[in-house]
């Protein structure tokens, strides 16, 4: 058995080079642990596969932001009164009333041009969207492609050009990826926060007996028991006595029906995606001392990134 320290990643790259195809390979790829099979052209076959399968959670790996200007606020009333989910919408500029910024994740484009088809401002951004992103949104195009709207313009805002909005807007509206590691407690707690998005390393298809996985199981060492106690001692003795049953189990069953002699030690892989806002609420609860320890200990990883990349939205008193 492996014994490791939580950590975590925070990725923007594919965010700074608008790579949203290929950082939904990067995120998908988790669930299966085979990220070995990144390659140049690879996003194409995963996307196609993840959508023609149902998959679409996948899909709310990274954010896309539309700016819009409308000659009238009709077809923005339309899409509000219809769609307010899962989309944030703000006027980027208060004295330019026609100038509205939309941001979403692919999959809640996906869903609106599937549910509202006809209303004029899903027409005109997807028409934008599947010009940019052929293979996130062409199976959703009408025969003779989404046509143009007049009084509707859409462009694609890079995540560059959002450095000049208001705090209040960017916080809103910009995303943040995490790679997190840590161990399978943790995790149960950090999915219950609604507003984000997470693809998580599968049990039930990773054979941990495997080359890949060293043929071993990996736990997260416990920030409970110091190493060489007699409580370390009995928990190392679980792991070892766990992951001999699992490894048993593997030669006669599935991952999926060994993995249930698998404890909330075991370490594990998680992609987080969500707003800056909800970073923020995260870490509130989270780093506080209420929350469970070995959450407050990830969670300080997490937020030791983000106040290195994002120091006006997480200053350095910003643990709770
Ligand atoms: C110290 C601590 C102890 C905990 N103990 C327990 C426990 O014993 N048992 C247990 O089950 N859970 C427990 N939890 C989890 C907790 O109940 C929440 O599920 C979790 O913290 C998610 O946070 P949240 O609900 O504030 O917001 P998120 O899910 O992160 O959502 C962000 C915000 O969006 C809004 N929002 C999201 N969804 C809705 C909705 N459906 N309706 C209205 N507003 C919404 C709210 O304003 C919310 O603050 C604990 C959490 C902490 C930090």
């Amino acid at each position: 058995m492996k014994v490791i320290s939580p950590e975590c990643e925070l990725i923007d790259s594919y965010f700074q080079h608008n790579q949203i195809e290929e950082q939904i390979e990067r995120c998908g790829r988790v669930c299966y642990k085979s990220e070995a099979k990144i390659a140049p052209g690879s996003a194409n076959s995963f996307i196609k596969a993840i959508i023609s399968r149902g998959h679409e959670s996948v899909l709310e790996m990274a954010q896309i932001h539309l700016e819009l200007k409308l000659s009238s606020d009709t077809p923005l009333q339309r899409f509000l009164e219809n769609i307010p989910r899962f989309f944030t919408v703000d006027r980027v500029d208060p004295e330019d009333k026609g100038c509205i910024l939309l941001s979403a994740n692919p999959r809640a484009f996906r869903d609106a041009a599937r549910a509202f088809p006809s209303l004029k401002l899903v027409k005109a951004v997807m028409r934008v969207l599947t010009e940019h992103f052929p293979r996130l949104f062409e199976d959703l195009a009408p025969k003779h492609g989404w046509p143009q709207q007049d009084g509707v313009t859409v462009r694609l805002v890079p995540v560059q050009d959002m450095e000049g909005m208001t705090p209040l807007v960017f916080r809103r509206h910009r995303t943040v990826l995490f790679n997190i590691i840590t161990n399978r407690a943790v995790t149960h707690e950090l999915v219950r926060h609604r507003i984000a998005s997470y693809l998580q390393e599968s049990q039930r298809y990773c054979r941990y007996s495997e080359d890949k996985f060293g043929s071993e199981v990996t736990f997260v060492e416990p920030c409970f028991y110091e190493k060489g106690s007699p409580e370390y001692q009995i928990w190392q003795e679980a792991m070892e006595l766990t992951e001999a049953k699992y490894l048993e189990l593997l030669k006669t069953s599935s991952p999926q029906a060994a993995r249930n002699v698998l404890p909330n030690s075991c370490k594990t892989e998680i992609m987080v995606h969500a707003t800056i806002e909800e970073w923020q609420h995260i870490i509130r609860l989270r780093t506080s001392a209420a929350a469970d320890p070995a959450m407050q200990q990830t969670m300080r990883l997490v937020l030791g990134q983000l106040q290195t990349a994002f120091p006006q939205f997480f200053p350095k008193n910003s643990a709770a």
